[in-house]
C-alpha cells in the first residue's frame, strides 16, 4: 500500500493528480518507486530530470564518465563550471535542486556484471541510456534474468529509437531486436548527434517508465519506435521474439 502524500506534495503535483489516468494513487506509486538510470549522457540527463521533477521517490544513476565541454550542448543537467566533475555527481546536484524530495543514489563506476547484478533487482524499472552495444546487451541480459522491465533508448545523428522490453510479458528483447535490425555501435563522437533528438528520446523513455509504473504503459512491450528528426516522422515495428534468443527464450525455456 503506497504511503499517502503530504499536503505540500499533493499541492506540488496537483496538475498531474487532476488527470484521472494518474490520480492520487498514481502519484503515490511514483513516490514509492525506485528507478535505475544507466548512463547519464544526453538520454540519461533528459530522462532523469523528468523522472525527478515528476515525483519519482528514488533514482539511482550509474555512469563512470566526467563532464566534458562537448557534452554541454545536449546534456542539460550540466553547467560549464562542472566540466571535469563525475557526471553522476554533477547530475545529483542539479536534480537535488529541482526536487529535494527525490532520493538520488549515484554510482560513479562502469556498469559491469557484478554492479548490475546487485542493482537491477532492487529497482522497479530500468532505463538503458548508454551509448554502446556491449552495455546494452549486458543490461538486457540482467533485466531479463531478474525480470525487471527495461526501457531501451538510443539516438545518433538525427535518428532515435525506443523499445519497452518486459520480461513479465515474455516480450522480445534487445538481442531479438539486434537479430532483426543490425544495431550500430558508432558513437556520437564519430557520427554526431542533434541535441533535440537525443533529448526527445530520453523524455520518451521517462514517459514510458512513468506510465508503466502505474500500469498504463503507452506502448506495447516489444514494439520498436523509430524517430527521424529530419522529417519528424515516427515509425513503429513489432519485433518478434527470436526463436533461438539466448536471453529471452533461454529464460522462458528454463521456467517452462
Ligand atoms: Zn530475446
Amino acid at each position: 500500500m503506497p504511503k499517502p502524500l503530504r499536503y505540500a506534495q499533493a499541492l506540488r503535483y496537483n496538475r498531474q493528480i487532476v488527470l484521472p489516468q494518474i490520480d492520487l494513487e498514481g502519484q503515490e506509486r511514483w513516490q514509492q518507486a525506485r528507478v535505475l538510470v544507466i548512463g547519464v549522457g544526453g538520454l540519461g540527463c533528459s530522462a532523469a530530470q523528468q523522472l525527478c521533477s515528476t515525483g519519482i521517490g528514488h533514482l539511482t544513476l550509474i555512469d563512470n564518465d566526467v563532464v566534458e565541454t562537448t557534452n554541454l550542448p545536449r546534456q542539460n543537467l550540466f553547467a560549464s563550471h562542472q566540466v571535469g566533475m563525475h557526471k553522476v555527481h554533477a547530475a545529483r546536484d542539479r536534480l537535488h535542486a529541482i526536487n529535494p524530495e527525490c532520493t538520488i543514489q549515484v554510482v560513479a563506476s562502469k556498469a559491469d556484471t557484478p554492479l548490475l547484478d546487485s542493482q537491477v533487482p532492487t529497482h522497479d524499472i530500468v532505463l538503458d541510456c548508454t551509448d554502446n552495444l556491449q552495455s546494452r546487451n549486458l543490461i538486457n541480459e540482467l533485466c531479463y534474468k531478474h525480470k525487471i522491465p527495461l526501457v531501451s533508448g538510443a539516438a545518433i545523428r538525427f535518428e532515435g529509437q525506443l523499445m519497452l522490453i518486459d520480461p513479465a510479458q515474455c516480450s522480445a528483447c534487445y538481442t531479438c531486436l539486434s537479430q532483426l535490425i543490425k544495431q550500430t555501435d558508432l558513437s556520437c563522437t564519430e557520427a554526431g548527434i542533434f541535441a533535440p533528438v537525443v533529448n526527445l528520446i530520453g523524455l520518451q523513455q521517462a514517459h514510458i517508465a512513468l506510465m508503466r509504473l502505474i500500469d498504463r504503459s503507452p506502448t506495447q512491450a516489444g514494439l520498436l519506435h523509430t524517430y527521424d528528426g529530419q522529417t519528424m516522422q515516427w515509425t513503429h515495428f513489432t519485433i518478434p521474439s527470436y526463436q533461438h534468443c539466448p536471453v529471452c527464450q533461454g529464460n522462458n525455456n528454463e521456467s517452462a
